[in-house]
């Protein structure tokens, strides 16, 4: 008997739809149930942040972008390019760009929006991401009705773990990310002691409560620790015009 071509039809995108985005071929995460960037991990469930509300800078803050110029950053060929404009800058397809001090254990303040123009998918959509001593990502996703992997979304601890919330505003919308950072520890023998612990709110809500990465970020691959100090902020560039203004960190 032959499935009618129309029943064939009709269940492939249905199908193609239940399993899921992201990948079933990739390896195991350490401690948990989940694959790398597994497609059958539930997405976290959506929470909607109140009026957009940014926590006044500190004294003793060190400022890295204050809309004005990229002094603090460098990028390709040692010169950050970024585009500035209107008290923000936007990634422009130079590179990605990194602070040019290094941070241990640090409370970091950024805020960012996604393209007002919605183009592309899942990853491919407002991607972008900041790396915390240079090594580990909080993703950063227009993740507002954009189905993606959960280990994937905005605010997750790239290929590791989900946010407990998709607290994503709307394309164009700023949004803030609050993250205190504690670096890993290394013994003199170069093996990991205690590893690094993120807690992130974002757009005031705790998406991270003091979690550990299981190493530094890596697409496809499970994550593995190498011993290191201090590192910089760097900001990714995924090829999507996200942009960033009101940076600050704090040295704890
Ligand atoms: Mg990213």
């Amino acid at each position: 008997m032959s499935i009618p071509r129309i029943l064939v039809l009709v269940l492939i995108p249905v199908l193609a739809a239940a399993q899921g985005v992201g990948y079933d071929d990739t390896p195991q995460l350490p401690g948990q149930q989940w694959k790398v960037h597994d497609k059958a991990r539930p997405n976290p469930p959506v929470v909607k942040p109140g009026p957009f509300s940014a926590l006044p800078r500190p004294k003793d803050a060190i400022v890295l972008f204050d809309g004005t110029d990229l002094s603090k950053w460098t990028g390709r060929g040692g010169k950050a390019s970024w585009k500035i404009e209107n008290g923000y800058m936007e990634v422009n397809k130079t590179g990605e760009i990194a602070t040019r001090d290094k941070f241990g254990d640090f409370q970091l303040h950024l805020e960012w929006a996604s393209p007002v123009e919605v183009k592309g998918n899942s990853q491919g959509r407002g991607n972008s991401g900041v790396f915390l001593a240079g090594r580990y990502e909080v993703q950063i996703l227009d993740s507002y009705n954009n189905k993606s992997y959960a280990d994937g979304q905005a605010a997750a601890m790239y290929g590791q773990f989900p946010p407990l919330a998709n607290a994503c505003r709307g394309p164009g919308e700023w949004q803030t990310y609050d993250i205190a950072f504690r670096g890993p520890r290394f013994g003199d023998d170069g093996k990991l002691q205690t590893p690094a612990r993120v807690t992130v709110v974002h757009n005031g809500v705790v998406v991270h409560n003091g979690r550990a990465y299981l190493g530094g970020t890596t697409h496809r691959a499970v994550a593995m620790y190498g011993k290191h100090g201090p590192g910089p902020i760097k900001l990714q560039d995924h090829g999507n015009p996200v942009r960033f203004r009101n940076i600050w960190i704090r040295e704890l």
